[in-house]
């Protein structure tokens, strides 16, 4: 949370884009929605199965929720599992309804528990009043992959921002969710609790500037942008 530049707050409409992300017969398609008063990108993928999961539960007015299950109803989408990136209040705020109105698992990583045990306090003092905890079912380790359909995404465990922080990197497809890690040349936030500036450098250079070039990363927050050209501008790496 607070992890991104003061502009992005600025942006009050929401924006949405579909991208279908295809390499060697695969595809995935990619739908980013912006919720929340922090802007959050909140991602559904999915592939030809129409097998879904939901990467961080942003949405909190009645009319988010709504865009979010007309959407998921129009494309005839079955939502599987839903995947926290690291337990900040603008990423979870939205996890119970979620989680309720599909009937799926909740799936973070182990390390990302004891921050989410005290998400109530924290929801308070963001104005989140009606959030509510969800005990999470499904854990992941780094390296590890979620399928769904005939898909496949491997977690790359990046803490420094938050403990518990994961990346999704779809390899066949090239691209990576960076949740609040690494975002259009910039760095989450690390003066939060769990967070260490050391480890967020390090975990970003060495698990996520590896990958090819080329790959499209999308963030918690803001536009998209590649690994080359983080590589190149990011200021802070
Ligand atoms: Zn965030
Ligand atoms: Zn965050």
């Amino acid at each position: 949370m607070l992890s991104y530049k003061l502009f992005f707050l600025s942006l009050k409409t929401w924006y949405v884009f579909i991208i279908p992300l295809q390499k060697n017969g695969i595809m995935i398609t990619l739908k980013t929605l912006i919720f929340n008063s922090f802007q959050v990108n909140m991602y559904l993928l999915y592939d030809e199965t129409k097998e879904c999961i939901i990467v961080d539960a942003s949405c909190v007015s009645k009319q988010e929720k709504a865009k979010l299950t007309t959407f998921i109803s129009d494309n005839q989408l079955k939502p599987v599992q839903l995947v926290i990136t690291h337990p900040h209040i603008d990423h979870v705020a939205g996890m119970k309804y979620i989680c309720d109105y599909y009937k799926i698992p909740l799936t973070i990583h182990k390390e990302a528990v004891s921050l989410l045990k005290g998400m109530p306090n924290y929801a308070n003092l963001f104005g989140f009043n009606e959030y509510e905890n969800v005990e999470p079912s499904n854990w992941v380790t780094d390296e590890e992959t979620i399928q769904f359909g005939h898909a496949e995404i491997k977690i790359i465990y990046t803490p420094g921002h938050a403990d518990g922080s994961i990346c999704l990197y779809a390899k066949e497809e090239g691209f990576v969710i960076s949740g609040d890690v690494l975002f259009y040349e910039s760095i989450g936030r690390s003066d939060l609790p769990t967070g260490n500036s050391n480890t967020l450098i390090t975990n970003i250079k060495n698990k996520l500037l590896v990958l090819p070039e080329n790959t499209i990363i999308y963030p918690g927050h803001g536009p998209s942008t590649t690994i080359g050209n983080e590589k190149r501008n990011n200021p802070y790496l």
